[in-house]
């Protein structure tokens, strides 16, 4: 398994914590532990957090064999990202015949659909849309926050949406 970069700061709090930031692991460890306290916490919270770096790369790479396109695919997809990195809640996600939206999501039923146009399509296009959609369930407008949710799965989302936009009208 590969280890990614990781980056420590210390700071005068009871807990530490980590995240993973554009692939780099950041951690924030509680300085009022003893060095061997100290050591411990970031080897636990590396060997998780890239874990979770590890999966997501694991499934890109099997992509590889081919994009995605029936239902149960496109599930897969979709926990991978939510797994590795928001932990929202949803309940499904399917294509749906929908000519003038990439993806919509209900806030009640928690249900994602993603257009027809999509099946088959780039990865890295369905990665983007898929997380938007995700993203709607924790924040509903496209305001600082939203983008600030997205680019933790897309880091390069303003590309991706140029990207888009051009398969579109393909
Ligand atoms: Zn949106």
């Amino acid at each position: 398994m590969k280890i990614p970069r990781v980056v420590v700061e210390y700071r005068d709090k009871k807990n530490s914590s980590g995240k993973v930031v554009d692939g780099i692991i950041h951690l924030v460890i509680s300085s009022r532990l003893t060095p061997e306290e100290r050591e411990e916490h970031i080897r636990k919270l590396t060997a998780r957090l890239s874990e979770k770096i590890n999966w997501a790369r694991g499934y890109q790479f099997s992509q590889e064999e081919g994009p995605v396109k029936t239902d149960q695919e496109l599930f897969r997809l979709a926990e991978t990202i939510n797994k590795a990195y928001y932990n929202f809640e949803f309940t499904n996600i399917s294509f749906h015949l929908q000519r003038s939206t990439w993806g919509t999501c209900s806030l009640k039923s928690r249900q994602i659909y993603i257009s027809h146009r999509l099946i088959g399509a780039p990865l890295e296009l369905l990665w983007y849309v898929v997380t938007h959609e995700l993203c709607h369930l924790a924040e509903a407008s496209h305001n600082k926050r939203f983008w600030n949710l997205v680019s933790k799965a897309c880091p390069n989302y303003e590309q991706t949406r140029k990207a888009l936009a051009a398969y579109g009208l393909r």
